[in-house]
């Protein structure tokens, strides 16, 4: 599986993209950051994009890559899963005519460019050969994350999150090859973390103490780039295993 990573930052500004995570060329992971960091041809290659929850930040470039996608001029629809609430949502207050145009009925509504499907907490689905559930996180407002699995390979990524202790019990014993995290805020904006729904260097190392066997990559996003350096001496002070933080532009392979 390869990832390449278009945005993993918690904030925009200039050199950073939000969050953003291409699997395999064909399925996203959020959609904060693609638009102004994938090449117009690559962006017609997307089939599909999970949302993990309805903040600006993960959900920005859905108008955009619309757009381009009809500009194109070839017949393609791209299919946005999430829970209900989070599609109720994105049509609700994006797609809703006035914010931007709805692409969920254009051309019309059995041709449209953006088909929405709503998929249940914990219930697998098979897209593209991948095994694809969503769990439950940690947030303001409904999230989640997805285990993604293919062959002997998997992975989780969690998009926004606080502390989820109950969807960490349910995951603490499968062989994760990567977790993809967030981190938000240093140490010291604990209270912060936990009232926003995100996670400090500290409150993630209590998550991966639930986890036997731990996940063999630890890859962190959704740094603040404020706080980027404290952050990233803390996760160096508080790890005795290797931990990357993701960087847009670049892949992983898992
Ligand atoms: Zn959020
Ligand atoms: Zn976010």
């Amino acid at each position: 599986m390869k990832i390449r990573v278009l945005g993993a930052s918690g904030s925009d500004i200039p050199g950073y993209h939000l969050s953003s995570f291409l699997l395999n060329n064909k399925i996203l992971f959020d959609a904060g950051g693609v638009t102004g960091s994938l090449s117009f041809k690559s962006q017609q290659k997307i089939e599909h994009i999970f949302i993990t929850h309805a903040h600006l930040d993960h959900i920005r470039d859905i108008p955009f890559l619309a757009d381009n996608i009809i500009l194109s001029g070839k017949p393609k629809r791209i299919n946005i899963y999430s829970t209900e609430e989070v599609i109720d949502d994105i049509k609700k207050h994006l797609l809703n005519s006035k914010i931007w145009p709805d692409f969920t009925v254009i051309p019309d509504v059995n041709n449209s460019i953006l088909n929405l499907k709503v998929i249940n907490e914990e219930s697998e689905i098979l897209i593209e050969g991948y095994r694809i559930t969503a769990y439950r996180m940690n947030h303001t407002v409904m999230a989640v994350g997805f285990l993604v699995e293919k062959g002997k390979k998997s992975f989780f990524y969690t998009g926004d999150t606080g502390p989820a202790m109950e969807t960490w019990r349910k995951l603490s014993n499968k062989r994760l090859d990567a977790l993809i995290i967030e981190v938000s805020f240093p140490n010291k904006m604990k209270e912060l973390a936990i009232n926003t729904g995100h996670l400090t260097a500290e409150l993630l190392f209590e998550t991966l103490k639930i986890f036997n066997p731990k996940p063999k990559k630890i890859f962190v996003t959704h740094i603040k780039p404020l706080y980027k350096k404290t952050i990233e001496r803390e996760l160096k002070r508080v790890f005795d295993y290797k931990i990357k933080i993701l960087q847009g532009g670049e892949s992983i392979k898992i």
